[in-house]
């Protein structure tokens, strides 16, 4: 017999499920002679009580005293939830934002999952047992023909529900075979389908040649990333489809990202026609069971392609082949909330495991991404015509200062109107796009001229007609329309701007005929609420959508031949250093939705500011000039790209200790300031812009830095983390996409 002398592992490194900053640590357990592996969630002994925790590590040896170290309790799930890669990019997460373990382990698995809140779905079947049917059927009794008809089913189909069968055949029945032993019933783990309703045939599409290119292009280059900068309706989203297609082809798995939402299941229909049930969606607007489902559906190989907003980039998939971020300039990509990562900063992590392609599309890519492009970090591919060479639809400007001096204070200018009465005269449909959902933008007091605002925040409350209440926008509080301005007592209050519930009130003063719809937050507070909208507005059932944002963004209505734009040029007079950026791809994206089949389209954008450059570029379709400029305004600037902007926001409920704190450490950071000075670009202290939010005070530290100085930020979110508590919010941010 041969001695073997095999090192078991026998200890677990476990990172129990609590955000702490004093938990943050790895706890050793022994295995227990359980299964445990990388990547398992375990139930651990803590304190008094168990609690849940992920595997991180295995080893031979315990760094802990061994007689301190407690056994694992037990093995969650059937296998582990976690993949190697997906313990190493929490890791990474970890290290790069300064998060707790536990937090960016969080990120990788369905909320219902933790705790157990859902549980898998299970289905009783039943089918026949192993013995000879005839000799089966002989053994029933003459008059059991509810037996007889049950064995004849599951002869014809295997498996059929247990329900159905006893809904069928009486539930007295299916007992008693199953007593005889005839039929068995099996479990099966049910699965509980996201937007049963999105199926469709594929559409029968013969690639461009263009888009041919395209595809080669990115399977050939050496580089891990492509830039796919192609115009609205170029074609790119079936540059996307066959690429994933490709990528199942040779056997890997592929991660569809878009910015949105609701932007899911026009992206999860497409991909239903055409890869089947392999297509699955994760999104926080999915019920939980459907969320579990979709998830599990991943983890176990049994769906190859994960489509979602930016968490998506988490799925819990192996052997990823393609990475696609779809509309890749959008905000949305980067993480707001704690921990706030990037989500293409993720995807190329992923990637570089995975060793597989990304693709960042988009009409208007981020001036980051077409400099990296253009420096050859990036493949660089262009499609700049629609698909058949259709033209891109006319823009034109209407000066909003002249329609005011004419006396017209509606939301629409003459020749707006006249546009939207010919689009309706020839039955086709409109778009109506403005940034400000509600009924008017504020309340104003005609009197002293203040506008009524929010008791915990620093912002003027939007009215609502629902209620006729007033919202505040920032928080979500709501409060009762006022009888008189709270500031003076005057009873002389008005509404000022226009929101979306006016604009529809409008519009349908001016067109009694036509029907409208209307898409912002407040419309469409349940997943369906999207979709039922939009597929409204496509099966045409509506002449004219009113919307936000979200209808600005890829969407795709044929009969669309007219977009008017209310507001262009309301981002352009954010303080941010990306505004001009913003509404260049504002008013491209929505300007895309229009004229998309046989008929061109036309694009009214009213400004106030009708001279303003980024303006006329847009008018242009010049996205080159656009960048041009831009870029070499941010180098003579020392903006982004060419540095980082940290900002560490500082919220107390308290103004002084807000200031207070804030001057502490900014001298502390001042320090370091001093030491690097050709490190920074800026250095400041302030209030910020957004004074208060939610009962907070709100102060910054705002500096900009030389690009990827992983050491500095380090310290600097080190030393700013420390004077974060219960009571005082320290937020260390990269590059913020919001400067509020
Ligand atoms: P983008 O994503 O660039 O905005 P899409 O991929 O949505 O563009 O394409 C715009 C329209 O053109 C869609 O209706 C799409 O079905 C159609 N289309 C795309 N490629 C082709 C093709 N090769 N032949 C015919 N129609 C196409
Ligand atoms: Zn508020
Ligand atoms: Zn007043």
């Amino acid at each position: 017999m041969l001695n073997i002398l095999i090192l078991l592992k026998m200890y677990a490194s476990v990172i129990v499920d609590i955000v702490n900053s004093e938990v943050d640590k790895i706890f050793e357990y022994s295995l227990n002679g359980l299964n445990v592996e990388l990547g398992s969630r375990v139930s651990v002994p803590f304190g008094y009580k168990n609690i849940e925790g992920i595997v991180i590590g295995l080893s031979e040896r315990a760094v802990f005293p061994i007689e301190k170290i407690k056994p694992i309790t037990a093995i969650l799930d059937d296998e582990p939830v976690l993949t190697k890669e997906g313990v190493k990019l929490a890791k990474y997460i970890q290290k790069k934002y300064f998060v707790p373990l536990a937090l960016s382990l969080r990120l990788f698995l369905p909320t219902e999952l933790r705790r157990g809140q859902v549980k898998a779905k299970v289905e009783k079947f039943c089918k026949l047992s192993n013995k000879p049917f005839e000799e089966m059927i002989s053994e029933i009794k003459a008059n059991a023909s509810n037996q007889k008809g049950i064995l004849e089913r599951l002869c014809q189909t295997e498996l059929v529900k247990q329900s159905l069968l006893a809904n069928d055949f009486g539930i007295s029945s299916v007992n008693a075979l199953l007593k005889k032993g005839f039929i068995e019933v099996v479990e099966v783990q049910g699965y509980r389908e996201p937007y049963k309703e999105l199926n469709e045939q594929k559409k029968e599409i013969v690639l461009t040649e263009k888009q041919e290119e395209a595809i080669n292009a990115v399977l050939s280059t050496d580089k891990m990333v492509t830039l796919l900068h192609g115009v609205t309706g170029s074609g790119k989203t079936e540059v996307y489809l066959e690429l994933i297609s490709r990528a199942i082809a040779s056997g890997k798995t592929a991660i569809m990202l878009v910015p949105e939402i609701s932007l899911t299941p026009q992206m999860l229909r497409q991909l239903r026609a055409r890869f089947k049930d392999i297509a699955a969606i994760l999104h926080s607007g999915l019920s939980k069971g459907e969320r579990f489902d979709e998830w599990w559906r991943l983890k176990t190989g049994k769906a190859k392609i994960a489509i979602g907003a930016r968490s998506a980039i988490f799925a819990p998939l192996e052997n990823v082949g393609i990475i696609i971020v779809d509309e890749e300039h959008d905000s949305s990509y980067l993480s707001e909330s704690s921990p706030r990562y990037s989500t293409i900063d993720l995807a190329k992590f992923r990637a570089k495991e995975n060793n597989a392609k990304i693709v960042l599309g988009s009409a208007t890519p981020s001036v980051d991404s077409y400099l990296l492009a253009k420096n050859g970090e990036y493949n660089l591919i262009e499609l700049p015509e629609r698909i058949n060479k259709q033209p891109l639809p006319e823009i034109i400007t209407v000066d909003m200062r002249t329609e005011v001096r004419r006396g017209n204070n509606t939301p629409f200018s003459y020749a707006l109107r006249e546009e939207i009465k010919n689009a309706l005269d020839k039955q086709n449909q409109v778009i109506i796009f403005l940034n400000q959902r509600g009924y008017s933008k504020n309340v104003i007091c005609t009197e002293c001229g203040e506008p009524i605002k929010c008791k915990d925040c620093d912002v003027s409350l939007t009215y609502h007609m629902e209620n006729e209440s007033l919202l505040c926008h920032y928080c979500g509080a709501k409060y009762k329309m006022v009888k008189a301005c709270p500031n003076c007592g005057s009873k002389y209050i008005r509404y000022g701007g226009f929101g979306t519930q006016r604009v529809v009130m409008e519009l349908q003063n001016l067109f009694p005929n036509a029907k409208i719809l209307r898409m912002d937050r407040d419309s469409t507070q349940n997943k369906e609420g999207h979709v039922k909208i939009l597929e409204s507005f496509a099966k045409r059932e509506a002449d004219i959508l009113v919307g936000t944002q979200m209808i600005a963004k890829g969407h795709d209505f044929p009969l669309v031949t007219l977009v008017g734009i209310l507001d262009a040029d309301m981002s352009l007079h954010f303080s941010d250093f990306r505004s001009n950026e913003r509404t260049f791809q504002l008013i491209t994206q929505v300007a895309g939705r229009s004229g998309r089949a046989k008929e061109k389209g036309k694009v009214v954008v009213q400004t106030y500011s009708p001279d303003n450059f980024v303006l006329k570029k847009a008018l242009a379709y010049d996205y080159k000039g656009l960048f041009e400029r831009e870029i070499s305004l941010r180098k003579a600037t020392g903006f982004p790209p060419f540095s980082d902007i940290v900002r560490i926001l500082i919220t107390t409920k308290d103004e002084e200790k807000t200031a207070e704190v804030t001057k502490e450490l900014y001298s502390k950071l001042k320090t370091i300031y001093e030491s690097k000075k050709e490190e920074f670009s800026f250095f400041g202290c302030m209030k910020a812009p957004l004074k208060k939010l939610q009962g907070k005070f709100r102060y910054q530290i705002l500096m900009r830095i030389n690009k990827n100085n992983q050491d500095l930020l380090d310290k600097i979110y080190e030393i700013s983390l420390k004077y974060g508590d219960r009571n005082v919010g320290v937020f260390v941010e990269e590059n913020p996409t919001n400067l509020t």
